[in-house]
């Protein structure tokens, strides 16, 4: 409620309610089956489980209607009845099956019903605290706050290089394609192609540099070797340039030692124009040219299709996470997308084999870990404990359902 107070453009609110979804989405997907049915009865989203008898009943139509559903997964599936109302989404995309005025949900689509629910009470919510705003905003002892809220961020800052000096020159052009994310791709490519970037882009594609290891030396040898194929001369690289490259690693100025930009910053500050190459491309790019880069790039249609949707809904680091797992071949990302340069590390540790890939955990992989979890809960001799060990787990995420 506090932080809902400050968000006063509707870009705010957006960007403010993108960040709720995300974390409630998130915190959903982790809790086991039991937990997400126990969930569902506390926050009176409980419906009707269809009984076996009628599954058997309509198990062809069921297994017709849902897609990548096979008999046997009908089987082994829990089905609710849902009110139209309540699964527009799914059954206008045609994914349930739908008879005398309630759609057949799976357990695996409810995370669907209840994302769509909560959205709707929080645009509500917000909706109602946007009124209290003019007498806030007259409080300047808040205003600093406001502004500066929806840029925050408070993960690693990747200025601590670990692997500064493991990465020569040479290898950026392969890692660009490899392991940069969509917006580093993008300024990387340009860079190559014009032999110039303008500010903006020096400073968001430097400072990722930076992160990823470039040592200063590297750094003012990598820009000065492609500025000089392009209009610039080695003698205006050194006084025009190479100030702001030792600026960014700390050696000039304030000496502050810079921190390459979060996905936050780029999404939400400095939006590129004409002739500019930095920014976020699933936010800034036009949906069109998204999708030819895509295309380029070799994304499959079906992963344009899921990328282009998620931009459509705004969300933007959803769309990278999309973007890392196909090109990737993984199935689950395994974390969740703040910054450009965990982006690159978690695709390093991927491809050297830091991290296992996920494919073959997928959703068997996943029901096999809840289905262990919730046989420990079944198995448990105290039954205390494993209640305890539930509301650990859904402490906190009852409060997203709490009314107004
Ligand atoms: Fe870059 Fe973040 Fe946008 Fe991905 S979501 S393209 S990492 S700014």
């Amino acid at each position: 409620f506090f932080f809902s107070l400050f968000l006063c453009s509707e870009e705010l609110r957006r960007w403010f309610l993108q960040q709720e979804m995300d974390l409630f989405r998130y915190r959903f997907s982790q809790l086991t089956d039991n937990l997400m049915q126990k969930f569902l009865e506390h926050v009176n989203l409980s419906f009707e489980g269809v009984s076996e008898e009628l599954k058997t009943e309509l198990e062809n139509e069921l297994c017709a209607s849902t897609p990548g559903f096979s008999l046997p997964k009908v089987k082994e599936q829990m089905f609710y009845k849902v009110g139209l109302a309540d699964a527009v989404d799914l059954f206008r995309t045609r994914r349930v099956f739908i008879k005398d005025g309630f759609a057949y949900v799976p357990f695996k689509e409810m995370d669907a019903i209840v994302l769509n629910n909560y959205r709707t009470k929080l645009s509500k919510a917000l909706a109602l605290t946007a009124r209290s705003l003019p007498s806030i905003q007259s409080d300047e002892r808040l205003q600093p706050l406001l502004k500066h809220l929806s840029h925050s961020y408070v993960g690693p800052d990747y200025s601590i290089q670990k692997n500064t000096g493991k990465i020569s020159l040479e290898q950026i052009d392969a890692l660009s394609v490899k392991s940069f994310p969509l917006c580093m791709r993008q300024l990387h490519r340009a860079l190559r192609d014009t032999h110039h970037l303008r500010h903006g882009g020096r400073m968001q594609y430097g400072l990722f540099l930076k992160g990823i290891g470039l040592t200063l030396e590297q750094a003012l040898e990598f820009w000065k070797k492609e500025f000089i194929r392009g209009k610039v001369d080695a003698d205006k690289f050194d006084k025009g340039y190479a100030y702001s490259i030792r600026h960014n690693y700390g050696k000039e100025g304030k000496r502050t030692d810079y921190t390459p930009y979060s996905c936050m910053k780029i999404i939400m500050s400095n939006p590129p124009s004409q002739g500019d190459y930095h920014g976020c491309p699933f936010r800034h790019s036009d949906p069109e040219l998204l999708k030819q880069k895509l295309q380029s790039y070799k994304i499959p249609p079906s992963g344009i299709t899921q990328i282009l949707d998620l931009v459509k809904g705004m969300h933007y680091q959803l769309a990278c996470q999309k973007y890392f797992e196909l090109t990737h071949e993984v199935d689950d990302i395994g974390f969740s997308l703040n910054h450009p340069n965990q982006y690159f590390t978690e695709s390093q540790k991927l491809l050297t084999g830091g991290r296992e890939p996920k494919k073959e955990l997928s959703n068997s992989g996943n029901s096999q870990q809840k289905n262990n979890s919730q046989e420990s809960m079944n198995s448990n001799s105290t039954p205390t404990s494993s209640n305890t060990t539930a509301d650990t787990e859904l402490e906190g995420l009852e409060a997203y359902f709490t009314e107004d």
